[in-house]
C-alpha cells in the first residue's frame, strides 16, 4: 500500500507507537572515548604550559577523533558508484549533517570537524547566564533549514553545569532537530546529570569525565577556560 502512496491509518499508529516507545526507552548514554591519540591530545590541552598555537592544534586533532567516534553509528544508505573499472555498490551517509558549536569555546572544535566533514552545515548558538534570573539566556541562534532531517552534532569543549548545553539542546529541538549528539572534551557528573535529565535522548561523547566543579563553575582538574586558552584571551 505504501508503494501506492497510501499508508493505512492503523499502520501509522503502529509506527508512531514504536517511535514513542523508542523515545521513552532510550537509555541516556555517555561514551568516554578511550584512544591513545585522544589521551595524548587531552594531556596537551590540560597542561597549563601549553602555548596557544599548540592548544589550538591539539583541540583540532582531538575534535576529529571524537567526531570519528560519534559518527560510528550514523545511518548509511546504499549508493551505486562507477569505479574506473566497473560499477559497484557503496554506502553514503543517510542524512545531512549539521554541526552546532556553542559560542564561544565550541568554535575551537569546528575547524577539525570541518576537515572531516566539509559538507556539513553550521549552526551557531550563543548562551549566557542572565545575572538577574541566574537562568541561561540566548544571545544568538542561527540554524540551517535542514535541521529537522539532519544528524546534529552539538559541540562545546566543557560540560560543566550543563546549563548551556541544555539550553542549546532545547533551542535545537524547538527548531525541529530530532537526532542530536553532544561532543565535549571534558564532562563532569553534575553536567552529565543535568543534560541527561532534561534531554535523555541526547548521547554524550567525551574524552574524559572529571570528578567535580569548583565554586566558580570550573571543572577540576579540567583544563581551565577553554575559550580563553583557544582565543588567547586569558
Ligand atoms: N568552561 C570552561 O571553559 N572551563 C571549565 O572548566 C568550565 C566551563
Amino acid at each position: 500500500m505504501a508503494a501506492l502512496g497510501y499508508t493505512a491509518p492503523g499502520l501509522i499508529c503502529v509506527k508512531l507507537a514504536r517511535k514513542i516507545v523508542r523515545a521513552r526507552t532510550h537509555d541516556p548514554k555517555i561514551e568516554v572515548v578511550k584512544h591513545p591519540l585522544v589521551a595524548a591530545s587531552l594531556a596537551i590541552l590540560r597542561a597549563k604550559t601549553t602555548a596557544s598555537a599548540d592548544f589550538r592544534r591539539a583541540l583540532q586533532e582531538i575534535s576529529v577523533l571524537l567526531l570519528g567516534q560519534a559518527s560510528a553509528g550514523w545511518e548509511t544508505v546504499p549508493h551505486q558508484v562507477e569505479t574506473p573499472l566497473q560499477s559497484c555498490m557503496a554506502e553514503i551517509l543517510a542524512r545531512p549533517l549539521v554541526l552546532v558549536p556553542i559560542l564561544r569555546a565550541g568554535l575551537g572544535m569546528l575547524d577539525g570537524m570541518l576537515a572531516l566533514l566539509p559538507q556539513a552545515a553550521i549552526g551557531h548558538i550563543g548562551v549566557y547566564r542572565d545575572e538577574k534570573t541566574l537562568r541561561p539566556a540566548t544571545h544568538f541562534c542561527r540554524l540551517p533549514g535542514t535541521i529537522s532531517e539532519a544528524q546534529v552534532v552539538l559541540v562545546d569543549p566543557m560540560l560543566a553545569t550543563g546549563n548551556s548545553a541544555c539550553q542549546a539542546a532545547t533551542l535545537l529541538k524547538s527548531s525541529g532537530a530530532t537526532r542530536i549528539q553532544f561532543i565535549c572534551l571534558v564532562a563532569c557528573p553534575p553536567g552529565v546529570r543535568q543534560l541527561h535529565s532534561q534531554h535523555p535522548d541526547i548521547d554524550i561523547i567525551t574524552a574524559a569525565i572529571d570528578p567535580e566543579l569548583n565554586d566558580s563553575g570550573y571543572i577540576v582538574p579540567g583544563l581551565g577556560d577553554a575559550g580563553d586558552r583557544y582565543f588567547g584571551t586569558g
